[in-house]
């Protein structure tokens, strides 16, 4: 059976990017399919500015929330990051496998670190190295499959490289995963800013949809979404960036292709409204579970404890492998 690994980062409260282009396919198929492990990367929330308390806040609304959103304790599991060390321990590893210049290449490094500096603070050395610790989460399990949104791919593609290297230089160690992705939504966009996508890290915007908005925001929020001057509704990505983000998520809540939906409708108002209505759909299973869960917290607790307990049995053999590899 394939192993599969994935995470969320606890940085802000998750969104429907967060949902449509990872957590739902989680639940509804690779939990089912696959070998699963999911986990709330913490670590990798300590890359930017962070408020200790807060990041222990929303790692478990995180955990809380890949419940909330199917996963099933008895059938993947589900765990914190900084709850098993083989992460950390395996990182330093690859860290000596993996070079500076490939780092320096990655997409997301330069957009951070480009928003840190904006922002007067420095650049932590772990935003730079964080594709390194990435990469460990996955191989330490042996992932086969890395199913992402379009923004982590890259950084899927590294693990991949960095695989292929260790095992050509030290013996045949890692599994080499492959990213996997949505057909639709793998890039959900910013609601006010078509051009950037809908990321929580991002400072709390009209533009951004988070999976505990009430109903009310969440139609405030897509009926103020920005299209263009434009009346004919038309699938363009390119030319209607806001449009086509619009016609995608409707497509990903309630089925069909955004192309066939755009033949559908005749006003930017209507395809507004049935967006809204069917997000508000998608989130509303999501919202009512985690207030269950949240009535019971020693329930997510157990699953956090054992799942855990599980990862780290999973990783270890392969962590300990690879510093045999390398002559530790
Ligand atoms: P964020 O950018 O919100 O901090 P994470 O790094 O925690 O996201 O990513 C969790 C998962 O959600 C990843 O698989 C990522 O590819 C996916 N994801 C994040 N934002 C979006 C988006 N706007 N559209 C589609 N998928 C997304």
């Amino acid at each position: 059976m394939t192993r599969v690994f994935s995470g969320v980062k606890p940085t802000g409260h998750l969104t429907l990017g967060n949902y449509l282009g990872a957590m739902r396919r989680w639940a509804a198929v690779d939990q089912h399919e696959a070998d699963a492990l999911f986990c709330v990367v913490d670590l990798h929330a300590l890359t930017v500015e962070h408020d200790p308390a807060r990041v222990r806040r929303l790692s478990r609304q995180a955990a809380t929330l890949l419940l909330a959103s199917g996963l099933d304790p008895e059938v993947c599991t589900v765990f914190v990051q900084s709850h098993v060390d083989e992460h950390a321990r395996l990182s330093y590893v690859l860290e000596c496998v993996a070079t500076d210049g490939e780092m320096r290449r990655m997409i997301q490094y330069k957009e951070k670190a480009a928003r840190e500096q904006r922002r007067g603070g420095s650049v932590r050395l772990s935003l730079l190295t964080y594709p390194v610790l990435m990469a460990a989460d996955i191989l330490a399990y042996g992932a086969g499959e890395v199913p992402v949104g379009d923004d982590q791919r890259q950084h899927v593609e590294l693990a991949r490289d960095i695989a292929v290297r260790f095992n050509q230089r030290y013996g045949h160690t890692f599994v080499v995963p492959r990213a996997t992705r949505p057909e639709v939504a793998a890039r959900v966009m910013n609601l006010q800013d078509p051009m950037s996508k809908m990321g929580k890290s991002d400072d709390v915007g009209p533009g951004i949809v988070y999976l505990l908005d009430e109903p009310d925001v969440v139609r405030k929020k897509v009926m103020r979404a920005v299209t263009d001057s434009g009346s004919e509704v038309v699938y363009d990505r390119e030319e209607r960036p806001g449009l086509a983000n619009l016609l995608e998520i409707l497509a990903a809540c309630s089925g069909g292709s955004p192309q066939e939906l755009a033949g559908a409708y005749r006003s930017y108002g209507d395809l507004k409204k049935d967006a809204a209505e069917a997000v508000v759909e998608v989130l509303r299973p999501v919202q009512e579970r985690h207030k269950e869960l949240c009535a019971d917290p020693g329930y997510v607790e157990r699953v956090l404890r054992d799942g855990a307990e599980r990862a780290r049995g999973m990783a270890r053999p392969t962590v300990d492998a690879a510093y045999r590899a390398i002559g530790l």
